[in-house]
């Protein structure tokens, strides 16, 4: 994501925050349906630590967007109690190899005991107005957790699930821009769709065989065109210089209209979401484009890592830029992330990199901050200097080979950059990562 990347104030930044703040995901009902061998109700009351729940393996939704309803079709990783996220969903039936379930929804989780099969919901969602679910332009996000609000997940993004989408129901005249299929493990905020009318360009191929394309809305060519008029070469350069890209063989920048206070990008591979005021800044392209590799590409392990999504994707947009436009726009990339830095820091917040796993939440305890980009893009700056920037740029394409579609930690990347150059960067991480800023 690259909210407050570029140009984002203080306020607006405090505006989106505020509202994710507000946010919550309450409320129980049950249901009672035929019911054709026992049942753990200790699980269906909400007992059981819900971390002990199958994982999700595959997802497929088919969404009519007309009614607002839609199938999930979730493959677990084996047979077990299932509880899955669906706060913001309306359960209209639950069924697997057995026929219909019986269920519980417990403080906004679904729980089912003993599914066997694909796990088949039924259910009905609603726009929300504040970046969590179908949002009044006509695309989704649901970062950082509010994937309950769009369709029954496990929101934490180290576990991974293929997708596949299928959307009907499309406002005549209008497009609906989406991935069919996703078949590599994704963090589950990676699935989104973006419905407008939009206009659709080819940026040409990488060398990797990769289509780069761009969709624009009414009005929006020029910024479009001038945003990513580098971004073949960009991905091409991210394809060569860390490994093969794991979500298809098509991608794209998509413009979508977020509404105020809402600006940068968001990760949604393999079609990005940019919102509509950003289309035209190369630097929001290329992060959103390096999150095909960090973030989504290689996922957290905890949200403690968030770091290593962000702070690595600021690093290799700037990277990425240099070597395809030159010094002079990285050093230029550089000089605005120091005034960025600058502002972070001024402004406080959790540390780029807290301890622990999954105990903060990203958004009540202030780690949404510019702080884990731009420390982090400064960490990988300062380890460059150290050991050469050719030699950090194959060091994080071999991370990134070695754990491609899998979540790893932060110190997994301090471990490979120790690993293979002999140099222990934890004095950097200390200095830049650990500290906390309280706000001036
Ligand atoms: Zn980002």
């Amino acid at each position: 994501m690259a909210l407050g990347l570029l140009n984002l104030t203080a306020m607006a930044s405090r505006w989106l925050l505020g509202l994710l703040t507000g946010l919550a995901l309450t409320g129980a009902c049950s249901s009672e349906e035929a019911v054709d061998e026992p049942e753990d109700d200790g699980w269906l009351d909400g007992k059981g630590d819900a971390a002990s729940a199958v994982n999700v393996a595959s997802t497929r939704l088919d969404v009519d967007l007309a009614t607002h309803s839609a199938v999930a079709t979730i493959e677990l990783e084996r047979y077990g109690n299932v509880a899955l996220e669906v706060g913001g969903l309306t359960i209209t039936g639950v069924t697997d190899d057995r026929g219909r379930r019986r269920y519980k929804i417990v403080d906004g989780t679904l729980r089912v005991t003993w599914v066997r099969g694909p796990l088949v919901v039924s259910y009905g969602f609603r726009e929300h107005d504040a970046a969590d679910g179908l949002l009044p332009g006509g695309s989704t996000v649901v970062w950082p957790y509010f994937c309950g609000n769009l369709f029954p997940c496990h929101s934490q993004p180290a576990d991974g699930t293929r997708f596949e989408l299928a959307i009907d129901g499309v406002p005549a005249g209008k497009t609906a821009v989406y991935p069919e299929a996703i078949t590599s493990d994704a963090p589950p905020y990676m699935l989104a769709w973006a419905v407008g009318s939009y206009t659709r360009a080819s940026l040409g191929v990488t060398s990797a065989g990769t289509e780069v394309a761009v969709y624009w809305l009414p009005r929006g060519e020029t910024a479009a065109r001038a945003g990513t008029k580098r971004l073949r070469d960009v991905f091409d350069w991210y394809e060569r210089t860390l490994g093969p890209y794991t979500f298809g063989g098509e991608v794209a920048a998509v413009s979508v209209v977020w509404g105020e206070g809402l600006y940068g990008g968001m990760e949604h591979h393999p079609y990005w979401h940019v919102a509509r005021d950003a289309m035209g800044d190369e630097l929001t392209q290329a992060h959103e484009a390096a999150h095909g590799w960090f973030g989504d590409g290689v996922r957290l392990r905890c949200w403690e890592d968030f770091v290593l999504s962000e702070g690595t994707t600021s690093y290799l947009a700037a990277r990425a830029l240099g070597a395809v436009a030159g010094p002079a726009k990285e050093a230029q990339i550089w000089a605005e992330y120091q005034q960025e830095l600058d502002d972070a820091i001024a402004a406080g917040g959790a540390p780029a990199w807290p301890t622990g796993c999954n105990r903060i939440d990203i958004i009540k305890d202030k780690l949404f901050t510019n702080l884990p980009y731009m420390q982090g893009a400064f960490f990988y700056k300062d380890v460059a200097a150290a050991v050469g920037a050719d030699r950090l740029d194959q060091v994080i394409g071999r991370f990134y080979r070695a754990h491609k579609n899998q979540p790893a930690s932060m110190q997994e990347m301090l471990d490979a950059i120790r690993a293979d150059t002999g140099f222990d960067a934890k004095p950097i991480a200390d200095a830049r990562l650990r500290r906390r800023y309280s706000p001036r």
